[in-house]
């Protein structure tokens, strides 16, 4: 039995297309089901639905052969003991920094002020400010980030950006782009070993259909 990780949303609903290339149909919506297993129309694969945050845990733990997880997802994990074989270009978006419209970013860090920099993001801004050299003090929350700088908790957000209409319906402005983001497909190590001809297949057909997708026709 090969088990895959998804999360909801915009993962599930990106990776379906791929799945789709590898022959892989899943038979149950997420969005209706309770179901957290789904089958597929093929008998030896199935799809486990979990948090975005816990795919790199259930693949790295072998709870799954192989995952979908964000880049955003896979550094805050660290990435140990997982085989990152493709960039599947999907649920792209980006990593930025964020502040009030009218808060001077550029004069502050400048002076070397210390900056409030609240995210979820910690490993992934500790390591951007320190890059600069920016003294910052992480305040580490779990969502609705955008209110942070709202009420005071923090000067800046480090978060994920896409179309941007979130900032925009908070009166954020995005200050600086730290990195693109789009989302991997993730192997257990020993899994890929054991698993081989079960596995191959599936990297192969999302590889050429990833390709058919950005090379221009
Ligand atoms: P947007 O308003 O389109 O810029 O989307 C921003 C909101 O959606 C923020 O709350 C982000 O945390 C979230 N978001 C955007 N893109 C993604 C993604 N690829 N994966 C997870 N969350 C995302």
């Amino acid at each position: 039995m090969i088990t895959l990780a998804l999360s909801k949303g915009r993962i599930f609903d990106e990776t379906l297309p791929l799945l789709a290339a590898a022959g892989i149909e899943v038979l149950e919506d997420p969005e209706k089901s309770r179901k957290l297993i789904l089958p597929t129309n093929q008998p030896g694969i199935r799809v486990v639905m979990v948090r975005a945050t816990d795919v790199p845990t259930y693949v790295e733990y072998g709870g799954a052969d192989l995952g979908v997880t964000g880049k955003d997802t896979l550094i805050e994990h660290g990435g140990q003991g997982l085989y990152q074989p493709l960039d599947l270009k999907i649920a792209a978006c980006r990593m930025s920094v964020a502040v009030r419209a009218d808060f001077d970013y550029a004069s502050a860090v400048r002076q070397g002020s210390r900056l409030k920099v609240a995210t979820k993001y910690t490993a992934i801004a500790r390591e951007f400010f320190a890059s600069k050299g920016v003294h910052v003090d992480l305040i580490k929350l779990y969502g609705s980030m955008e209110l942070a700088p709202l009420t005071g908790l923090a000067d800046a957000i480090v978060d994920l950006v896409s179309t941007g209409n979130t900032l925009k319906a908070n009166q954020l402005v995005e200050v600086e782009r730290i990195m693109d983001i789009s989302s991997r497909l993730v192997i257990n190590q020993a899994a890929l070993k054991l698993k081989q001809a079960a596995i191959r297949p599936i990297i192969d057909a999302f590889s050429n259909a990833i390709e058919r997708n950005t090379v221009p026709s």
